[in-house]
């Protein structure tokens, strides 16, 4: 039976490569039938934040993505949070220490940054010096007596083979190998305060928790040996790993950090923006992995269906704004409308060019055409505000327009341009777009005047906007009154 988890650390807010191996993780469990487990690994107290796990479960829910075990829906192999699991893992970091796998040690910091030093000036990779070598077993419970007795933290190693292999079969990498020796040397299992490490709690609860498969970030891969010694440790099998390339800023080629900021990098940040969530999973989706076939717009549905753990690819995956701004505008026109209206109306209301509280049905109504108009060019709902500020809400005056549009305006034939284009739009008996391209036209056909030498005066003068939608359409929202109002400014 498939069961995967994504186990964050609740040390902050919901990072795009989280999200992925999330993703990654979830549709593992549907595409197999399986089931998905969050679990909530916070055993590093100071790095805990307030919000962390509400934040981060809530932005996977925005992304759509379900769980089917977490801290707040328990299943049979709770509890969730490593912190509430210590009563499990005590007796099991007390059995390695009675079988002599591992043992107390209670070097200090001093001690330790001091070892290191040694080994750098000696030019030696950093590693752990067993410090009770040359004692005899009552030599060790004497020197360890003595530490307790001067009230010295205790943490506990590991004992690690030396030059061991620990190999596995990973589902993106292929076959990994890594010697023993690699490690840095017996490594902690708990800490001084009691809590055990990340790399000793995560086998314990995988183990318990029944999980078959773990897909996660490369990053994990130098963690994976380690991990594999308590499996071995304790005679369990291990799940079978999958490590998902980088992701790398498709503009540098580096190495997607928390301190690139040319890249957005939460969740939470791109759903301020409006983005979409069903465009935010699609563009995920398509981090580090490929379906068969040229498409690349695909439904949460559609990916579940063609969820393949072997298109995972081993090249680092290249995020790239422009690719997701892309995605995000296919699903902002082809998603559900009423969705996509109702998040460009946040944004309204946020940026203050809309009072929900003077919003009535027909002005409703109109936002709507406005917004239809637009919908195009919108990468994110965000965009709507500064698309239609200035031609609905606050359009500047002839003299605050750029000089661009200053020297369309200084064209012989434009103020015969514009006197016609008052003229016809004042007589018409509709106005609407049809009549407005016609009366263009018939301006056109008068005059000789033709493409830009024509459009480009009549459309600064109307919207202030060298380039947009439909002309016609524009003007028929703006209505008849304003349009010739802002003609007028210019003559
Ligand atoms: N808590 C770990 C992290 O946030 C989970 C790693 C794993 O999936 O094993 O990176």
């Amino acid at each position: 039976k498939v069961r995967v988890r994504y186990a964050p650390s609740p040390t902050g807010h919901l990072h795009i490569g989280n999200a992925r191996t999330a993703l990654f993780n979830w549709l593992y469990a549907r595409h197999y039938n399986g089931e998905f487990v969050v679990r909530i690994e916070d055993t590093d107290q100071t790095r805990n934040i307030a919000d962390g796990e509400r934040s981060q479960l809530d932005n996977l829910a925005w992304l759509g993505l379900d769980w089917d075990e977490s801290p707040a829906n328990p299943g049979e192999y709770g509890p969730y949070r490593q912190s509430e699991r210590l009563d499990i893992y005590k007796p099991l970091i007390q059995d390695l220490l009675d079988r002599g796998l591992a043992y107390k040690s209670y070097k200090t910091a001093e001690e330790l940054q001091a070892e290191r030093e040694a080994q750098q000036a000696a030019k030696q990779a950093p590693h752990y010096v067993y410090e009770y070598a040359d004692m005899t077993d009552e030599e060790i419970v004497a020197a360890q007596a003595e530490a307790e007795a001067k009230g010295l933290p205790a943490v506990v190693r590991l004992h690690v083979p030396e030059n061991k292999v620990y190999a596995w079969d990973d589902i993106v990498k292929g076959h990994v190998e890594i010697n023993s020796d690699t490690v840095g040397g017996d490594w902690v299992i708990q800490k001084a305060d009691g809590m055990p490490t990340y790399n000793f709690a995560v086998v314990v609860d995988d183990h318990m928790m029944e999980i078959s498969h773990v897909l996660r970030g490369d990053d994990h891969v130098s963690n994976t040996p380690k991990q594999l010694m308590i499996y071995e440790a304790f005679g369990w099998e291990a799940p079978v790993f999958g490590h998902m390339s980088l992701i790398i800023n498709a503009e540098t080629g580096k190495k997607l950090s928390k301190r690139d900021e040319t890249i957005l990098q939460f969740i939470e940040q791109y759903r301020e923006l409006g983005y979409l969530p069903e465009a935010m999973l699609n563009f995920i989706a398509l981090l580090g992995w490929s379906p068969v076939g040229e498409k690349e717009i695909f439904t949460k549905k559609q990916l579940v269906k063609q969820f393949d753990e072997k298109r995972l690819s081993k090249s680092p995956a290249k995020f790239d704004n422009k690719k997701l701004e892309w995605i995000n505008n296919e699903w902002i026109k082809t998603g559900d409308q009423d969705m996509v209206f109702d998040k460009m109306m946040q944004q309204l209301v946020k940026s203050e060019l809309v009072d929900p509280a003077e919003l009535t049905p027909e002005k409703m109504q109109w936002l709507r055409s406005v917004m239809n108009v637009y919908m195009d060019g919108v990468s994110y709902t965000a965009q709507i505000v500064d698309l239609i500020k200035p031609v609905f809400f606050t359009m500047p005056g002839p003299t605050a327009i750029p000089d661009s549009q200053k020297e369309w305006m200084k064209g012989d034939d434009v103020p015969l341009l514009l006197a016609k284009f008052s003229e016809k739009l004042t007589a018409l008996p509709i106005f609407d777009a049809y009549n407005i391209l016609n009366a263009v036209r018939e301006i056109q056909a008068e005059t000789g005047v033709r493409g830009r030498e024509l459009w480009n005066p009549l459309r600064i003068a109307t919207t202030r906007q060298e380039q947009g939608p439909n002309l016609g359409s524009l003007l028929e929202l703006l209505g008849r009154e304003q349009t010739l109002a802002n003609i007028k400014e210019f003559y």
